[in-house]
């Protein structure tokens, strides 16, 4: 059993994924008592323990190896008997084992031109713009995660446009631990 929960911020490249988990941690960090929660950046981890198999020149970006990641993820989660508190940072909820995320939020930047300009700014090549963009009309990532957490109110989608929406989905996360906490009987929520 877990003293904190797992949380999979997922969502197409650009939403605002590494933004957000930047603020959730921030603000767990300022709250009172401490919630403590860690970044698990997956991006890192297939870099840094090499769970790639080449890169796509097309796409810029890396093939990723996914059963080595998963080899990977795990071993951090130490699924079951881990004290939690990942807030795990990729693009996609493939792989990942239903049981090691108890709330997988997917961001969701439904204005085309903002995503269009933000992946652009990255020096995306336009086939990469191009698939980016496709993915996050067609609710990809969300559709991928409601198929695999089915269970009632484990996947939240959460508009991630304006400046403003990064604070306020973080603040909602945050109160979403507490909950969880509460409700798991893990002692005071501060
Ligand atoms: P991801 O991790 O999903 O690829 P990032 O967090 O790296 O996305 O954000 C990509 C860029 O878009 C950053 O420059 C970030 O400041 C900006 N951005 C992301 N979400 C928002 C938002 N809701 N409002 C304003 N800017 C955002």
């Amino acid at each position: 059993m877990r003293s904190l929960p797992n949380i999979l911020i997922a969502g197409t490249p650009g939403v605002g994924k590494t933004t957000t988990c930047n603020e959730i941690l921030s603000l767990a960090s300022q709250a009172s008592p401490p919630l403590n929660l860690k970044h698990l950046s997956i991006n890192d981890i297939v870099k840094e323990r090499t769970c790639h198999t080449g890169y796509d020149e097309e796409l810029q970006t890396l093939i990723v190896d996914e059963d080595k990641l998963m080899d990977e993820v795990e071993k951090e989660i130490a699924d079951g008997e881990g004290e939690g508190g990942w807030v795990i940072d990729w693009h996609s909820t493939a792989g990942f084992a239903v049981r090691w995320v108890d709330l997988v939020v997917v961001l969701r930047c439904e204005e085309t031109k903002v995503l269009f300009d933000r992946l652009s700014s990255r020096g995306y090549k336009d086939e990469k713009v191009q698939e980016n963009m496709d993915a996050e009309i067609f609710g990809v990532v969300s559709e991928e995660a409601k198929e695999a957490w089915d269970e009632e109110g484990q996947v939240v989608e959460l508009r991630s446009v304006a400046a403003e929406d990064i604070e306020e989905n973080a603040e909602r996360v945050v109160a979403w631990v507490r909950n969880w906490m509460k409700y798991h009987g893990q002692g005071s929520t501060g």
